[in-house]
């Protein structure tokens, strides 16, 4: 086992979008003496042993101990210049905010992934108890909560209180409105336990949503490409119509019937969501004349949220995203289609619950994850 087996291994899971999207998911090596995790900014699919960063353990386990201030900020900004100041003398790559998490677990390899079909369960208000039905001992629940230092806290203290239970630390565990942590000595083992969980997991569905795309009759193309217009006229950062992305799919269009159909979406299941396509959807109950009253709407949000939207569902119609660049907005709808996935999924467990206010305004907020926005945006 060795850091080369890691590249297949992130590689693998990283070139499957049913595994991971946008720069989301990441992964670990480890041996006694250093972690090796994705580094910000290196897309597992295309991984080199280039892009994870070396980081010392011993400083790592430190970290554990250590006291931060109790306020956000400043705990958050001391944990991350702990996690900077663990790297090995030379390493310059900034580590994954999710290292500490890799780190707590003793086995050599580390997957971390965001699947659609895994959050189906994470993102449901039975989650929990169908986590305990599906996987009992097998796999460690999560309760949600902030993502990166104080997660990876909650984890270790789940994860040792496991270990004494179990005479062993857990190979899975499943993390609420969040994702997926699967680890073992071989990346066999890996798959294996990954293969477990989405089997049984997608044994529970009732239903797979069709995500199939269609084409545009030319009496919507002609509608999309003056809702364009009006978009780019509407949010200064958008100058090229091109940029505006749109689309729609059955599983779509069964959620713009209504607001109440729609409401399931009305919400970000994951860190992912708010990252690339924002923590709130814009909703237009009526498509006429969406010349003149999409600014107004559109201003209406910014008043609201205090930024632009990057999602906007129209009633009966279609999606545009909206996010800077055609790439972005690329990246956007990708997300947006994964929260209607997930909220697809969410049905065979009680039904989809969004992510806490609280949690969504930390993320919102959040340092590390505005970086990790600019580098997925080709910033820096
Ligand atoms: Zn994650």
């Amino acid at each position: 086992m060795s850091i080369v087996d890691l590249v297949h291994l992130s590689r693998s899971y990283g070139s499957d979008p049913e595994w991971v999207l946008a720069g989301g998911g990441n992964t670990s090596y480890k041996d006694d003496a250093l972690l090796y995790i994705k580094a910000s900014g290196f897309p597992l699919a295309t991984i080199t042993e280039a892009g994870f960063a070396r980081m010392d353990r011993q400083s790592l386990q430190r970290i554990w101990d250590a006291s931060y201030p109790r306020e956000t900020q400043e705990r958050e900004a001391a944990a991350l210049a702990d996690l900077m100041a663990a790297r090995v003398a030379g390493e310059e790559k900034r580590p994954s905010v999710e290292t500490l998490m890799h780190e707590l677990f003793p086995y050599a390899l580390v997957v971390h992934t965001h699947p659609a079909l895994v959050n189906g369960l994470t993102c449901s208000h039975d989650g929990e108890a169908a986590c305990r039905r599906l996987f009992g001992d097998d796999a460690l629940w999560v309760p949600a909560i902030e993502p990166g230092y104080v997660l990876a806290q909650a984890m270790h203290t789940a994860a040792a209180s496991y270990a004494e239970r179990h005479g062993h630390a857990p190979r899975i565990a499943i993390l609420q409105n969040h994702g997926l942590v699967v680890a073992a000595d071989t990346g066999d083992e890996i798959d294996r336990l990954q293969r477990h969980v989405v089997d049984t997991v997608r044994r529970e569905l009732a239903r797979e949503p069709d995500m199939s795309v269609r084409l545009m009759d030319a009496e919507l193309g002609s509608w999309v490409n003056r809702t364009r217009q009006a978009i780019t006229a509407a949010i200064d950062a958008t100058t090229d119509t091109e940029d505006v992305v749109f689309g729609t799919c059955p599983e779509v269009a069964a959620r713009l019937e209504s607001r109440s159909t729609f409401a399931p979406l009305a919400g970000a299941f994951t860190p992912d969501h708010i990252v690339y396509s924002g923590s709130m959807p814009l909703w237009i109950d009526d498509e006429s004349d969406l010349d003149a009253t999409l600014p107004a709407a559109i201003a209406r949000y910014r008043d609201e949220y205090r930024v632009d939207p990057r999602i906007i569902a129209v009633r009966r119609r279609g999606v545009f995203a909206v996010a800077g660049s055609k790439s972005g907005s690329q990246t956007a709808y990708e997300l947006f289609l994964d929260q209607v996935k997930i909220a697809a999924y969410a049905e065979a467990f009680g039904g989809a619950r969004h992510l806490d206010p609280h949690l969504v305004a930390f993320i919102e907020s959040w340092e590390v994850e505005r970086y990790r926005k600019k580098m997925s945006t080709g910033g820096q």
